[in-house]
């Protein structure tokens, strides 16, 4: 999987994107996903906003403002789980990112809440498929695609650009698989 190209649009950058976070995810079993998988790229679609909001909310209270570098970082560990989750229900990000460009404007104001509310649609939808047992993937492309609005209005109120995140994000990752420390946490692995 060739790294992406910083240069193009992040519209240009999102499938190979997606392609690259399939390639670089690990499951357990032989069989292709497991429930655990969907539960690991659920919680951490929902715990990884929870982080760009600790970064936004760190900046606050700082002169300078948030961590760019630290937001950023964050904004694509998102990116990562919303492309796992897109792909992991054999849903369209080219759909997706139509959408999410309707959606992006109206969220320029409270772009971070615009974000949670969106995920946690997402991670709702997500509740229901374990506790029904049902899922409409109509409606799951849907509230991706606007968390996905979302998450492109965060970008733009924090002035990174979405497609720095997404490389930073599949470099953050390759590094951390070449080094063979991907399991664990914390930011400086
Ligand atoms: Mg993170």
């Amino acid at each position: 999987m060739t790294n992406l190209d910083p240069t193009l649009p992040w519209s240009c950058l999102l499938s190979p994107y997606c392609d690259w976070v399939v390639s670089r995810w690990t499951t357990k079993t032989e069989a292709g996903l497991a429930e655990r998988d969907y539960t690991v790229m659920t919680l951490g679609f929902a715990g990884e906003t929870g982080e760009v909001a600790e970064a936004l909310l760190a900046g606050a209270t700082t002169p300078d403002g948030p961590d760019r570098l630290m937001l950023t970082k964050e904004l694509g560990d998102v990116s990562y789980y919303w492309a796992r989750i897109v792909r992991a229900f054999g849903l369209s990000e080219a759909r997706c990112a139509e959408r999410a460009m309707r959606y992006a404007p109206t969220a320029r104001e409270n772009a971070m809440l615009h974000l949670c509310a969106r995920v946690g649609r997402v991670t709702e939808l997500m509740k229901k498929r374990v506790r029904d047992d049902t899922l409409d993937a109509a409606v799951l492309e849907g509230a991706l695609g606007d968390a996905l609005g979302a998450w492109l209005a965060v970008c733009a109120q924090a002035g990174i650009g979405p497609a720095e995140a997404l490389v930073l994000n599949q470099r953050k990752v390759n590094d951390r698989h070449a080094r063979g420390v991907v399991r664990g946490s914390g930011d400086n692995r």
